[in-house]
């Protein structure tokens, strides 16, 4: 069975099925994986179940009058654990989470319509009807989860039970929404990367067809004008002429994703490079250091280039699971390691800041800047919280699409890992992992092993190998400034190019060590980005660090503390630096976190961009008063 989320049917690089690459229990993301099956997933579940998210899809089966429980999308929630279950699966075998997703396909199946449309808050007598609130509706964006959920469940579990579903709904799809039918497309795009994965898994070409042409018609104007503009959907130019992502961030980055998807399945090399160049463009210019992405709390939408403000970053943390799918798709398209060095800063300060410890709490919006520690935090009457920007992570949201986003994410996180190729294996992400493929019809595998992110020491050992040069290419991180290697204990000479490449006859036990810079790395600002200058943000490997207010002297605030950058020291991977009192002058050496450790010890302020002290012996500012 070959279960992996994205599967092209031509890309540069093949992605690895999730048996093939299968991270290790002991490591970093192997233990949040464990974390997200023993917890995450159960957590979910109950909460939908508790707030009557699934006993809508009940409700509906039986054609009783009943009053729909949580937003338009509540439906895609239940469908992304359904995906996070059946890449639980694939990952790690039966268990009792396969009942639960048994348990909720039968009721989401029996709630589908005769026509084929599923959507439990619209088109019954008593609801609107159906398709007729494209802006936020979420209707096909509803449809779009449960396609990517079926395709999963029949990748892993190779079943049709929700790929039935998924079928004819999608036909319907395609008879409502096809050439010459409703011109529309939906406000919140998905349904297009679940379209062409359906068209993957059954070859059949009338959805590649459907999501082709959901993409050629967003940017004509065919969604009602809002007070965000026809940006906010990305209504406002084609695809394929715009030249920057815009817009609500998750719907831009989904988007995105699709029409990568779209572009490398029928080979449209223009719609290609375009998507190239959105990338770059936003990547440069509307990216936190984090590698979040939205800076408008209003309309959790990216900013205009270099708006990058850090106490008001909105940063969802479904943007960052959209940017991972984006980069992922422009990475298997173009081998290009930047893709890959994106998804890496995103995984550490996003995907595992939001993840509380217990895997029953979660950050909305993942902030650069929290002023004050955060005690308060709005709940509604079911103690669910209200809205996201909260500098502690909650419970469960009024909007809870994270969660679920962070459980499908985490289950398959292991496909990211490493990709194929007809001559070697390429590795992306360096993680405790065992990783296998078929070279030349003989197997090849490797066994990853390394405490990344707390030191830069990866070794990997060959376990099975072809007698014949087989290559074996290791990306070398955009921030390791001196990245060694060794092959059985002898240095090897780095090439100039970013990628290593080895290409020999292996053998079992030949073992490369790699290793990578650790050294913590002061970093400036553009100074375009006005919110920022004069600060400076402190990296070491991916993770980005943060300065928490527990740290300081107790008559401190957060916002007296200056950074002395000539004094950063790292020992033991504890990083510490000195920080002075911007009017007393007062000096105390205080550890700079990981930022997606920030708030795990209690409610506390904490910048990650801290203002840079004048250097020592120089005059100190007059107080200001
Ligand atoms: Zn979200």
């Amino acid at each position: 069975m070959s279960a992996l989320p994205v599967q092209p049917s031509h890309a540069l690089l093949q992605p690895l099925s999730l048996p093939q690459a299968r991270l290790v229990d002991e490591g970093f993301w192997g233990r949040l994986q464990s974390v997200n099956r023993s917890a995450v997933i159960p957590h979910a579940v109950e909460w939908m179940e508790r707030l009557g998210w699934v006993a809508n899809f009940d409700h509906a089966a039986s054609g009783t009058r009943y009053e729909h429980r949580g937003r338009e999308f509540a439906d895609s929630e239940i469908y992304k654990i359904i995906e996070a279950v059946s890449w639980e699966h694939a990952r790690s075998g039966p268990s009792a989470l396969d009942g639960i997703a048994e348990d909720l396909i039968r009721r989401i199946a029996a709630a589908q319509e005769p026509d084929g449309y599923l959507h439990t808050l619209f088109g019954r007598p008593w609801q609107a009807p159906r398709y007729s609130d494209f802006t936020w509706g979420h209707e096909l964006y509803c449809f779009g989860h449960l396609i990517q959920a079926a395709v999963a469940h029949h990748r892993a579990y190779g079943g049709r039970s929700l790929l039935d579903v998924a079928v004819r709904l999608a036909d319907h799809v395609c008879v409502m929404f096809g050439p010459g039918r409703l011109n529309r497309v939906c406000g919140h795009a998905g349904i297009e990367v679940a379209l062409v994965e359906l068209f993957r898994t059954t070859g059949e070409h009338r959805y590649l067809d459907q999501a082709a042409l959901f993409v050629e018609r967003r940017g004509t104007g065919t969604l009602p004008l809002i007070e965000f503009g026809r940006a906010f959907a990305q209504d406002d130019l084609p695809v394929r002429k715009a030249e920057v992502l815009r817009g609500h961030a998750v719907r831009a980055l989904y988007l995105a994703a699709g029409a990568v998807d779209v572009a490398v399945e029928t080979g449209d090399h223009d719609l290609l490079e375009a998507l190239k160049t959105q990338w770059d463009n936003t990547v440069a210019r509307r990216t936190y250091i984090t590698g979040g992405m939205g800076s408008h709390h209003m309309d959790e939408a990216f900013g205009e280039d270099y708006v990058l403000p850090p106490d008001r970053s909105y940063c969802e943390t479904c943007a960052g699971v959209a940017s991972i799918m984006f980069s992922w798709r422009l990475l298997l398209a173009t081998g290009e390691p930047r893709y890959a060095d994106l998804i890496e800063r995103t995984l550490y300060n996003i995907v595992a800041t939001s993840l509380g410890e217990d895997g029953r709490s979660f950050f909305y919006a993942n902030t650069l800047h929290q002023r004050h520690p955060n005690s308060e935090v709005p709940l509604n009457d079911d103690g669910v919280c209200i809205r996201g920007g909260s500098g502690r992570r909650q419970t469960w949201y009024e909007v809870s699409c994270c969660p679920p986003n962070l459980a499908r994410t985490l289950a398959s996180l292991g496909g990211y890992l490493a990709t194929t190729t007809a001559d070697g294996i390429q590795i992306h992400q360096y993680a405790s992992s065992a990783l296998g493929t078929v070279v030349d019809g003989e197997p090849f595998e490797l066994a990853v092993a390394t405490d990344h992110p707390y030191s830069g020491v990866v070794t990997i050992t060959v376990r099975k190998a072809p007698p014949r040069p087989v290559s074996i290419r290791l990306r070398d991180p955009e921030w390791s400034a001196d990245t060694r290697l060794s092959l059985n204990g002898e240095p090897i000479d780095r090439t100039t190019d970013a990628t290593m490449v080895l290409t020999r006859t292996w053998h079992a036990g030949d073992t490369l060590k790699l290793t990578l810079d650790m050294r913590p790395r002061v970093t400036r600002p553009d100074h375009r980005i006005d919110a920022i200058r004069g600060c400076v943000a402190v990296q070491r490997g991916p993770e980005v660090l943060a300065l928490e207010s527990i740290d300081l002297p107790a008559s401190w605030e957060l916002e007296d503390a200056t950074l002395m950058p000539g004094t950063i020291t790292a020992a033991n991977q504890s990083i510490a630096a000195t920080v002075r009192h911007h009017r007393s002058g007062e000096a105390h050496t205080v550890p700079l976190i990981a930022y997606r450790a920030w708030a795990r010890r209690g409610p506390s302020a904490m910048r990650i961009w801290i203002p840079e002290a004048s250097g020592p012996g120089e005059t100190m500012p007059a107080p200001k008063v």
